[in-house]
């Protein structure tokens, strides 16, 4: 379903190492996973492969390994073929990262802004030309293998498999059960004095190759790696690869046939027969890997002519390894037949929920990769189901209802929802139908269960119809805002959780909002946020992680715009906006732009996610509203028409936040690149200093005079911040007033008569705090 352009791996097949694979026997692709799985857990330095090493250097990327000292071991061989090595000695490890955003991510985590480490152990794992510049720099011969060597080297594997399940880090195992050619790939994990270890990797499948981790301390699995930094490698020219794989093998069409048969204690069973139609935009495989939700298993395979096919699942793990026939080559498809089964669906009362809303089809390990699905349900025929995909057939036979849900166009992930609901259609002219799916009985249930924990909650009259209203009324708001809605119909269901998600014409909704409306309008961004997925998100996909503000953000920011303009609640849009605000000044002292996405996740901040990607990305939004806001007239076309503009251009693509700098510049006429830079890129947040004096100017007129001591910021840092100046008898005058450096005395233009009162940044048009102070 990705349609995206790629390069082709740079495959470098140096003399050199041809040379050295002549050596010994042609490695070919694993016949089994679990021989070579074994082979990959048995991995030990070897007797016969030992050399003294003084000041080798091996470069990848930034990165620099500088063996000053020491003995290096060979590792025994994959597929017959060596692809590890172990160092102990003296060594250095150096990586310098490129720019000012990852060079403060990795002060957050190691306190300097390039890392100069003192290395004790070195575990190299490779499919590169690692093997070919180690024999060209020293010699291997027998030598002794201390049994710690062997320890270093089975340590350092569990940081990249679990026994139990079989699983290895997808992308090594992907070379070491291909092994039939040289790709980029290289992995180091590193012992050093004076801190935990380090995993530098060069990884060819990312769209950020160059990957350095570490152990995250915390509650994450034992060896669950944290991303410190990553970032594209150095290219001459560089690429323009949207989303966060390369070379990876995708899944372009789905049919799928599912069956939920309800057992004697009212759960649901669930079993798949899948047709993937696989695709690969690089020669890929015979082995490539998708990922299944843990708990399904495979029953059988088999390839579209009939003949069985070798998949591999380990217990309970999430990766489905696919053997093909033959090797793929780009543009080439293979369909494949797969049944499983398993423990997929929850029961909570009279709800059901999918337990792994974005694996529960086999999927590629480009996540956010596109596809058509053909979706066929039998479910018992007392529940109603609704699924992304427009409804194409549905019959009742006995006691099993079917439906079939076809998606007009590619998408990017697929979901259903069943239940004991009753639904109810709203209509609005001009909008897409909805069909709000809601279970009353379960909404008992659910309050009583709170209320003998100690919670009230009090059901709101009218669920349905209240949320169904913000769904169909937030749909119409946006369709006048952005343009046209991108999908035929909506379903909005409920789920026993506490959360929102958004798939193509179908939201699933907290079960929450529906029992109740909050008295501050959270609950109506809540609801419109994830119809504005439609828009942003779904409609405009973002191009890449660092792009997610333009989806949540947006979503959110769209909430409120919604709130404000649709319900009409002035107070409550600046209320929420305020509550967002301070939960932003709260978190300054976890600095992180809202460019690093995800990663602002981590073992050092675990609230700044939403915080900054969702509110302050709306932020960003309203500010831009306001910075486009004419003033005099208070118009706001020109923002509408930005955000029309935008949606129009990029609808059905990938949208880069370069790409929206581009169509604001348009509409202001201005270059915007300093506001992206403080507000996206950057983590800082001014507090002002405000004072004022007013004096006559004679002829009636008054002059006012502003000082505003600008802190937290940079010295660059600038803004423009509305100034209102209520002249009495209902007058109000606006002004706009540009703010640089840490000072700065401003004269307003003279004004028709003496101030009653300023307010410096009206309308919160700038993030910022503000403390008024005496002349
Ligand atoms: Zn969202």
């Amino acid at each position: 379903m990705i349609l995206r352009v790629l390069p082709s791996l740079p495959v470098a097949l140096v003399p050199v190492l041809l040379l050295a694979q002549t050596s010994t026997p042609t490695p070919a692709a694993a016949p089994s996973y679990e021989a070579r799985y074994a082979e990959v857990l048995a991995l030990a330095p070897r007797a016969d492969r030992v050399a003294q090493v003084t000041n080798l250097v091996l470069k990848r990327d930034v990165a620099q390994f500088t063996l000053a000292n020491g003995t290096i071991y060979l590792l025994s061989s994959i597929g017959g073929r060596t692809m590890g090595a172990v160092f102990q000695g003296e060594a250095t490890f150096s990586f310098a990262p490129p720019t000012r955003i990852e060079q403060d991510r990795l002060a957050r985590f190691e306190k300097v802004r390039a890392l100069d480490a003192r290395v004790t152990e070195l575990v190299l794992l490779f499919a590169d030309s690692t093997l070919a510049e180690l024999e060209g720099k020293v010699k291997f011969g027998q030598g002794q293998v201390p049994g710690e060597i062997r320890t270093v080297v089975k340590k350092s594997l569990e940081y990249l498999g679990d026994e139990d399940s079989k699983s290895f880090h997808p992308d090594l195992m992907t070379a070491f059960l291909n092994n039939q050619e040289s790709n980029d790939l290289f992995y180091a994990h590193i012992t050093r004095d004076g801190g935990g270890p380090l995993m530098f990797m060069l990884d060819p499948f990312e769209s950020e190759e160059v990957i350095l981790e570490n152990r995250a301390p915390r509650r994450f699995w034992t060896h669950q790696p944290e991303v410190i930094c990553r970032f594209p490698r150095q290219r001459a020219a560089p690429d323009s690869v949207t989303g966060e794989r390369r070379g990876t093998p995708t899944i372009r069409t789905y049919r799928l046939d599912n069956t939920l048969t309800q057992t004697g204690s009212g759960d649901l069973t669930f079993a798949a027969a899948a047709r993937l139609e696989i695709a690969t935009p690089v020669a890929s495989g015979p082995w490539v890997p998708f990922e299944l939700f843990y708990k399904l298993q495979v029953d059988s395979a088999r390839w579209d002519g009939g003949d069985p096919a070798t998949v591999f699942r380990g217990k309970e793990a999430m990766l489905l390894w696919v053997k093909l026939d033959r090797r793929l080559q780009a543009g080439e498809t293979r369909s494949l037949l797969l049944y499983y089964h398993g423990d997929l669906i929850d029961r909570y009362g009279d709800f059901f929920f999918i337990k792994s809303p974005s694996s529960w089809y086999p999927v590629s390990l480009d996540e956010r990769s596109y596809a058509t699905f053909d979706i066929t349900y039998h479910t018992p025929s007392q529940y109603l189901i609704a699924s992304v995909g427009e409804r194409a057939d549905s019959g009742v036979a006995g006691r099993v209802l079917t439906t079939r849900w076809v998606t007009p166009g590619p998408i990017r992930n697929a979901s259903f929802n069943l239940g004991q609901f009753e639904d109810y259609k709203v209509k609005e002219e001009g909008v897409p139908p909805v069909t709000v799916m809601v279970s009353e009985q379960a909404h008992r249930e659910l309050a009583k269960g709170l209320r003998e924990r100690g919670y009230g909650l009090v059901q709101q009259r009218k669920m349905k119809e209240t949320v169904g209203a913000d769904v169909a009324q937030s749909l119409k708001f946006f369709q006048h805002v952005y343009g046209a809605a991108p999908v035929k119909q909506v379903y909005a269901t409920e789920i026993p959780y506490y959360e929102g998600l958004a798939f193509p014409g179908m939201v699933d909704l907290s079960w929450v909002t529906f029992q109740q409306t909050d008295q501050q309008g959270e609950d109506e961004v809540f609801r419109s946020h994830e119809v504005a997925h439609q828009w942003w998100g779904i409609g405009v996909d973002f191009a890449t992680y660092h792009d997610q503000w333009m989806s949540e953000g947006f979503a959110d920011f769209s909430g409120l715009w919604y709130l404000q303009a649709a319900r009409k609640d002035n107070e409550k849009y600046f209320g929420v906006l305020r509550r967002w605000r301070a939960n932003i000044f709260l978190h300054k002292d976890e600095p992180s732009p809202i460019w690093l996405g995800y990663r602002i996740s981590s073992s050092k901040d675990e609230v700044g996610y939403q915080i900054l990607v969702y509110q302050k990305g709306a932020w960003v939004l309203h500010m831009l509203r306001i910075l486009m806001l004419d003033l005099k007239t208070m118009n706001e076309d020109r923002f509408t028409a930005t955000m029309q503009d935008f949606y129009r251009t990029y609808h059905g693509r990938r949208a880069s936040t370069e790409d929206f700098e581009r169509i604001v510049e348009q509409h202001t006429g201005l270059s915007m690149d300093w506001f992206f830079q403080q507000w996206v890129y950057g983590t800082a947040v001014p507090t002002y200093r405000v004072a004022y004096k007013t004096e006559p100017a004679g002829n009636g007129q008054y002059r006012v005079k502003l000082r505003v001591a600008q802190e937290g910021v940079p010295d660059d840092f600038r803004t423009y911040v509305p100034v209102a100046l209520d002249l009495g008898n209902n007058r109000v005058a606006r002004v706009r007033v540009n703010v640089t450096g840490p000072s700065s005395e401003i004269e307003l233009p003279l004004l028709p008569a003496e101030p009653k009162a300023i307010k410096f940044n009206d309308l919160d048009g700038v993030l910022c705090d503000v403390k008024m102070v005496g002349w």
